[in-house]
């Protein structure tokens, strides 16, 4: 009932968009430089959904299988163990057939979901998600409602990022409207820096948020483990924040909480997406804004004023504390107590290093702004001399940064075409696919539309 309220499509009546009024949250420390790395989270043990793997283990393991059982029989009880263990060897191990049997289990209930799905787009009332449609995984990380785990959406066998919310949670009507503004918020935007919502579902127990997969960690953890980063790194990822700050306030949608941990990177360390829309909200141009919330650290001056401030100017100057922050790999405003950091915030205290290039230290002095209506705005951000290399024009031509494949957004949108073959090939039928995009609807046929637009892997 939740889910299909926070799914409805434009066929229905959008969701009333909730007042928000959250209080400021709970800091992260920033580190200082080059501090200890974090410890990794164990790999996943799931079994591949890669079917071309499962097609020729199939064969040569169900011969094998079946060798190993007849000559089982034959042996006596005496030399039973022996035998055992000498097939065991020659199949490879025990653990090849569980995958197997593993396999055949997983693709035996991507059929079956394919199956229901399809027969109810027949019937013409289309099935709600459940969490069998998803192989739950690892816990990839804790917000402030919820954890989030890995998933694998079954039809595809593609990544996702499942937040779940214990329903019991969300009884509270203002923890509700965050939740509500959440889903509200990101369904109204698609950029590719910016965490896609794919569906929401729920079970006996909770609200599932699934979204797009990002594997690549966080802003804060590569700080973290990498120290600051240089300024052509900075560049790369500060020039993909500024594309998805400016997706949002065209949408009239603010952040609110920018921040290292809610940046985060793709797998392959290319790009980086925006994620945690739980503090944002959407706004009218020209309204004013009374709301305290975000990150004590990032907080713009006139938001601790609380005289009502205009919302647009307070992701800049976060944006301002963050790049500060990858560049400098610690935040300007620090103090032991709240009405201390409070105190240099409103006075914008900070010291800026002299090892930052000049032009760097003028665009953050320029997102620093205590004046709001001073701040630079994100388009003269964008051509703001720190983004001109000098000897290659704009960074897009520059060298690559020292990570591995460097930090330019090599995301690549798949094309309708590309996407509607594959579905078409599930067995869905165009037609409903395209209804339910054009009405914007959240099921599991437009999360499976949407993985594939994103994943570049068809
Ligand atoms: P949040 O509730 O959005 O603050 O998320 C809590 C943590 O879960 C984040 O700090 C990430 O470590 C992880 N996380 C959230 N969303 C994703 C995602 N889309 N992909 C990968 N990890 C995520």
């Amino acid at each position: 009932m939740l889910a299909k309220y926070l799914a409805a499509g434009s066929r229905q009546n959008s969701p009333q968009e909730p007042r928000h009024s959250s209080r400021t949250r709970k800091e992260k420390k920033i580190p200082h430089r080059r501090a200890a790395s974090n410890a990794g989270s164990p790999a996943v043990t799931r079994p591949s959904l890669d079917t071309g793997r499962i097609v020729t283990l199939e064969t040569e393991l169900i011969s094998q299988e079946q060798n190993f059982k007849n000559e089982h029989k034959r042996t006596s009880s005496n030399d039973r163990k022996y035998t055992h263990s000498a097939s065991a060897k020659s199949l490879g191990s025990f653990s090849d057939i569980e995958t197997f049997k593993k396999e055949q289990e997983e693709q035996s209930k991507k059929e079956k979901i394919l199956h229901s799905l399809l027969n109810s787009i027949k019937s013409g009332n289309l099935i709600p998600t459940n969490t069998n449609f998803y192989l739950i995984g690892k816990q990839l990380g804790k917000g402030a409602f919820g954890k989030v785990y890995l998933g694998l959406h079954r039809l595809t066998g593609l990544k996702v990022a499942i937040k779940t919310i214990d329903k019991s949670i969300i009884q509270d009507d203002r923890t509700r409207r965050k939740v509500f503004q959440e889903v509200y918020v990101m369904k109204k935007i698609n950029h590719q820096n910016v965490i896609r919502l794919l569906e929401v579902f729920e079970s006996p127990k909770h609200l599932m948020i699934v979204l797009e997969y990002s594997g690549g960690g966080d802003l804060l953890k590569l700080v973290k483990t990498r120290g600051s980063l240089t300024e052509l790194e900075g560049k790369h990822i500060f020039s993909q924040l500024i594309e998805a700050i400016q997706a949002c306030h065209t949408k009239n949608i603010i952040h609110r909480d920018v921040k290292l941990d809610n940046i985060l990177i793709t797998t392959d360390f290319t790009c980086i997406k925006l994620c945690d829309f739980g503090v944002s909200r959407s706004v009218k141009p020209g309204e004013k804004i009374y709301d305290q919330c975000g990150t004590p650290a990032y907080l713009a001056p006139e938001i601790i004023a609380d005289r009502g401030y205009d919302p647009f100017y307070v992701d800049i100057w976060s944006m301002g504390v963050l790049l500060y922050a990858i560049l400098t790999g610690t935040v300007p405003f620090r103090a032991k107590t709240l009405p201390e950091l409070h105190k240099l915030i409103l006075r914008c205290k900070y010291d800026m290093p002299d090892c930052l290039s000049l032009n760097a230290q003028d665009l953050i002095r320029r997102m620093l702004n205590p004046v709001p209506y001073m701040r630079i705005s994100l388009e003269e951000m964008k051509i703001h001399p720190w983004f001109i290399d000098d000897e290659n024009g704009f960074i897009e031509d520059s060298i690559i940064p020292r990570f591995a494949g460097g930090f330019m957004c090599s995301y690549r949108k798949t094309s309708e075409k590309e996407i509607l073959m594959r579905m078409k090939g599930l067995g869905f039928p165009c037609e409903f696919v395209y209804q339910s995009l054009k009405f914007r609807e959240i099921n599991h046929v437009t999360a499976t539309y949407y993985l594939l637009e994103i994943s570049n892997m068809i």
